[in-house]
């Protein structure tokens, strides 16, 4: 977990009830450890699953609950890029492949109408944060 993740960021919109995006990381860093505490249960001694092999389990295991990751830190996205953001948070509309995982838009900063990546979104919808001036990208911790 880098220091970037932690990164004070505005909400997203929130989902519809009872799906949600957890508030920050602390939550889905104790379920990552509870992840790693039940393998060790079953499987004693030094071998360990990579952790970011046990991140993207418990990642893709609370989506399917309803429950999803806080949007990444604006240091990790692409700078080249618009940073709004999107959710697929629909298991029915998406595969295993972008369910649950953030998508940033794929237009130039400051574009207009609506965001495009490999999927379509218009600010203002449940899963969607808007774009954030580059200003924003100091970061604040
Ligand atoms: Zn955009």
């Amino acid at each position: 977990m880098t220091d970037d993740r932690r990164q004070v960021l505005p909400k997203p919109v929130p989902l519809d009830p009872p799906a949600r995006i957890l508030e920050d990381w602390d939550e889905f860093n104790a379920a990552v450890h509870a992840a790693k505490d039940a393998t060790h249960r079953f499987h004693p001694g030094p071998q360990n699953l990579d952790h970011g092999i046990v991140e993207e389990m418990v990642t893709a295991a609370l989506a399917v609950a309803g429950v999803f990751t806080p949007p990444p830190a604006l240091a990790s996205l692409d700078p080249e890029c618009c940073t709004a953001l999107c959710l697929p948070y629909d298991a029915e509309q998406f595969d295993a492949e972008m369910f649950g995982v953030w998508q940033q838009c794929g237009e130039d900063p400051g574009h207009d109408g609506d965001h495009e990546g490999d999927v379509g979104w218009a600010d203002g919808l449940p899963g969607t944060m808007p774009a954030r001036p580059v200003g924003d990208r100091a970061g604040r911790h």
